[in-house]
């Protein structure tokens, strides 16, 4: 095994995961079937992986977004935005068209989606172990469940095999992670209605957000000690912020082995791609001062993610580190103990 250095501040992150080109037609409301409507259409970079990768380089960290595109104008779009953010961009050429979603929003807000995977399903294991090189320098690796789970746990097996620190952001909420991944994740960081999904999946019992959104402190942390028994679940609470539960041996730095972290107050205007801010910004704070107690990189990703509520769009609305410093100040080092609420 390659010896690193934990000192290094030249280990990069590494986000493997999906690239989308977002089409998204606004209307009055959802067409029902075999209408025809006229909408206002955009369109724009999008995919869980792409997004969480734009959150974590705009938040200072060294990025590597490990994906799968097609040789088509979508895949050109990647590479571009891409290179303008500073990530290196290690994708796999695929036959398959780049990955595309179709977005219906409506005057409530509410919207349909339909998912193209296209490339993003072809990342591979193989495409995957050829990136060992920055696997084995990396200090924390993200994945999601928009690209084959396979692939994530290849690099999940390669970046703990050397000293990195795995986080599985188990997103979309119909998604399942398989057992073998889930035994490979250090941090596990999903939304209610993730985690209900998760739950089921896992320990095989049924559970709705409103059951676990009535859950009392203590009660929520023995639901995160079930879920994932060997590793910190953080359970993100959109406009509330999130909780956090350790298990008892490894509290990462913390005081306390479970606490909430109040949602920073903004002018949320979008909040679509807030969790993928939060998983990006994660990522980076984990990054870059791995000795600090973990409840202050958490402030930071609520701070992070909070933010990037006030612009519209998702990878386009991630605000940078500077951004988060000048509107929220600098997140004092408070020890071991977590933040007061
Ligand atoms: P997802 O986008 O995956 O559904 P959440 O809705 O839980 O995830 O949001 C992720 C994070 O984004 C939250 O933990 C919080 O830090 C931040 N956030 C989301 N919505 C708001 C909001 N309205 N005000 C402040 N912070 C928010």
């Amino acid at each position: 095994m390659e010896s690193i250095n934990p000192e290094d501040p030249s280990r990069p992150i590494v986000v493997v995961g999906s690239f989308n080109v977002d089409h998204v037609w606004t209307v009055a409301a959802l067409p029902r079937a075999g209408e025809t409507l006229s909408g206002e259409y955009h369109t724009g970079p999008g995919g869980k992986g792409f997004n969480q990768a734009t959150a974590a380089a705009r938040a200072g960290a060294e990025t590597t977004f490990v994906c799968a595109l097609g040789d088509d104008p979508g895949g050109a779009l990647a590479r571009s935005l891409a290179h303008g953010d500073g990530i290196e961009l290690r994708a796999l050429r695929s036959h398959a068209p780049t990955g595309t979603a179709g977005i219906y929003v409506d005057a409530e807000g509410r919207n349909s989606i339909v998912i193209g995977p296209g490339a993003n399903a072809a990342l591979t294991p193989g495409f995957i172990d050829a990136q060992r090189d920055c696997l084995q320098r990396t200090r924390v690796v993200l994945g999601q469940l928009e690209t084959p789970a396979i692939a994530v746990q290849a690099a999940f097996a390669q970046a703990r095999g050397h000293g990195a620190l795995t986080m599985l952001n188990p997103a979309p909420a119909d998604a399942i992670a398989p057992a073998a991944l889930w035994a490979l994740a250090d941090i596990v960081t999903p939304n209610e209605s993730e985690f209900c999904t998760q739950f089921e999946r896992h320990l095989g019992e049924r559970l709705d957000v409103q059951t676990l959104a009535s859950q009392d402190d203590a009660a929520l942390h023995s639901l995160c000690r079930r879920l994932l028994p060997h590793g910190s679940v953080v359970v993100t609470l959109g406009a509330a912020g999130c909780f956090v539960s350790h298990p008892a041996e490894s509290l990462r730095g913390d005081a306390h082995p479970h606490y909430r972290v109040a949602g920073a107050s903004v002018d949320a205007i979008d909040t679509t791609g807030a969790g993928d801010a939060f998983n990006g910004a994660l990522a980076a704070a984990l990054a870059r001062d791995p000795h600090a107690g973990f409840h202050q990189h958490v402030r930071y990703a609520n701070r992070y993610a909070a933010l990037s509520t006030e612009c519209a769009g998702a990878a386009t609305a991630m605000p940078r580190d500077t951004d988060v410093r000048a509107r929220f100040g600098e997140i004092a080092a408070t020890g071991t103990h977590p933040a007061p609420p």
